[in-house]
């Protein structure tokens, strides 16, 4: 993800992401958002979400990244309520384009990666054709 978009989510969500602070080997966000900026509303909603909930210890987001063409969005803690919001986030990844964020359902292998992207990017990606299902 982008300076930008990083930033961004670092300034509106402190206290979720105060562990890109931390060391690789304390927590996967010291890597920051592994993902493309495709992603980033999805991400911005879900923090939103995760702030209105109210816990005993702080909510700290402990990885964040795309793999195998889905998000892979972890927490420090779990509850049915936490683990249903992960799951709609992932959801919707799953059909949004990873590069421009647009709807798509379709996911293509480019040089060898799986990711979700819309046709539109994919023409623009590095060698990408549509994952056979
Ligand atoms: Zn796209």
């Amino acid at each position: 993800m982008n300076e930008k978009n990083t930033e961004a989510l670092y300034v509106k969500f402190p206290q979720l992401y105060k562990q890109h602070l931390l060391t690789p080997e304390e927590s996967s966000m010291h890597w920051r958002f592994q993902c493309d900026n495709g992603w980033f509303e999805i991400i911005y909603d879900i923090s939103v979400q995760l702030q209105k909930i109210t816990s005993i210890q702080p909510i700290e987001a402990t990885e964040v990244k795309q793999k195998w063409g889905s998000l892979r969005y972890r927490v420090n803690m779990d509850s049915p309520e936490i683990d249903k919001l992960i799951k709609h986030a992932e959801d919707r990844a799953r059909v949004t384009c990873e590069a421009c964020g647009a709807r798509s359902v379709t996911r293509y292998i480019c040089a060898r990666w799986r990711i979700v992207l819309c046709a539109n990017c994919a023409k623009k990606g590095r060698d990408c054709v549509p994952e056979k299902s």
